[in-house]
Formats: C-alpha cells, sequence, structure tokens
C-alpha cells in the first residue's frame, strides 16, 4: 500500500492526484494519493510530487505549513520526489531570475532559468522523447524553466525536445520542464511511481 503526497498547497494538485490515481491503477498496485498540505500527512510518505504552479508561491507556502525543511530531507534521504515546472524549479540547486525571497529545496543538480521561454513562445505543446519509451510523449510547456546547466556526474537526461535536455533525474529525484499532469498519458507518472514501490 503506497501513499503519494502532491504538494497541495498552489498549483495544478488535482492533476497530479488524478494522473497518480491513474498511474497506480495501471501499475496494478493499490495506494491512495493525497493533497499534502500539512506536516503530520508526511506519516507514512512514500513519494512526493511537487506541482506546476508558482514557485514563489508553493516557496513560501511550504515554509509557512512547515513542510520545507522535512521535504528537503526527505528527499536527500531518498525518498522519491518528482516536481512538475514550478516544482523543478523548487527541486533546483540553482536559479536565474528567482526572486529574493524565493527558496529551493535545492536536492536537484541542475540549473534552471526560472522565466527561459520569454512572453512570446510562453506556452506551447511540442512532442518529447522519453528515456524509457518508445512512443513520442505529449510535452506541454507553460511559461517553463529552461534547464541550462547539470551540475554533477549524477544527473542524467530522461526528456529531450530535440535535442535539448527538458527532463533529468537523479536517483530518487526527477525534475520536468513539462506538465504531464495536463495529459491523459500517465507513462511518466508510472516511471516515477516505479521509484516508490
Ligand atoms: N515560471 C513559473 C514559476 O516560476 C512556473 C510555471 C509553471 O509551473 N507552469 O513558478
Amino acid at each position: 500500500m503506497v501513499k503519494v503526497g502532491v504538494i497541495g498547497l498552489q498549483g495544478d494538485v488535482e492533476e497530479h492526484v488524478w494522473a497518480a490515481k491513474k498511474a497506480l491503477g495501471n501499475l496494478g498496485v493499490s495506494g491512495e494519493v493525497v493533497w499534502l498540505k500539512k506536516l503530520g500527512q508526511l506519516e507514512g510518505i512514500s513519494a512526493i510530487i511537487i506541482p506546476g504552479g508558482e514557485s514563489t508561491t508553493i516557496s513560501r507556502l511550504m515554509v509557512k505549513n512547515g513542510l520545507f525543511e522535512p521535504v528537503k530531507k526527505l528527499g536527500e534521504e531518498g525518498l522519491p520526489i518528482m516536481g512538475t515546472c514550478a516544482g523543478l524549479i523548487m527541486l533546483s540547486g540553482e536559479v536565474i531570475g528567482a526572486t529574493p525571497e524565493q527558496r529551493f529545496l535545492g536536492i536537484l543538480d541542475v540549473k534552471v532559468n526560472r522565466n527561459a521561454y520569454g512572453r512570446q513562445v510562453d506556452s506551447f505543446e511540442a512532442p518529447v522523447k522519453l528515456a524509457f519509451s518508445d512512443e513520442p510523449f505529449p510535452g506541454v510547456f507553460i511559461r517553463a524553466p529552461k534547464i541550462v546547466e547539470l551540475l554533477s556526474e549524477g544527473v542524467k537526461p530522461i526528456a529531450w525536445l530535440g535535442d535539448r535536455v527538458v527532463g533529468v533525474e537523479k536517483d530518487n529525484l526527477i525534475g520536468l520542464e513539462f506538465h504531464p499532469e495536463l495529459t491523459e498519458d500517465t507513462r511518466v507518472h508510472e516511471y516515477f511511481l516505479g521509484k516508490a514501490l
């Protein structure tokens, strides 16, 4: 019985809850998926997802609700954590374009440029190649950060848009520029939840 928590303070939480439930079903695993808002809910947690949304707000609310340090520690200890878009920013070691009050968990060794795509092409959909599947994945990019540098040897690309890396993993951690929770396709969630089984 796995317990998946989606950081449920701001952003597209419900979409991740739905995708994680569907992925568990496809994997034939029984489990629950919860909106993670409070410290006490970390008890017995098997995996955490940090959604897309607005990273300054998610950062502020994670600190306010006492989730920031405990989630950081769990990630450092090996708990599977996946961040999409704003969630990727939250995980990153270095962020270009951060606001002064913004805090990051700093556990995934990548440098991201927070608002790299700019306004003109701020949202688009394009096929993404995945390391773990032959079929292209529908990549939804919304004011996405860009992964501009991998900061340690342990960071492996797992998703590409053309020849640019748009998704990485490092052991228990996954960070994606795009939003797999905004498609019907749960391959990425299934791959991530495999880390918790
Ligand atoms: N650029 C946004 C931020 O800094 C992230 C956008 C998203 O998650 N769709 O939080």
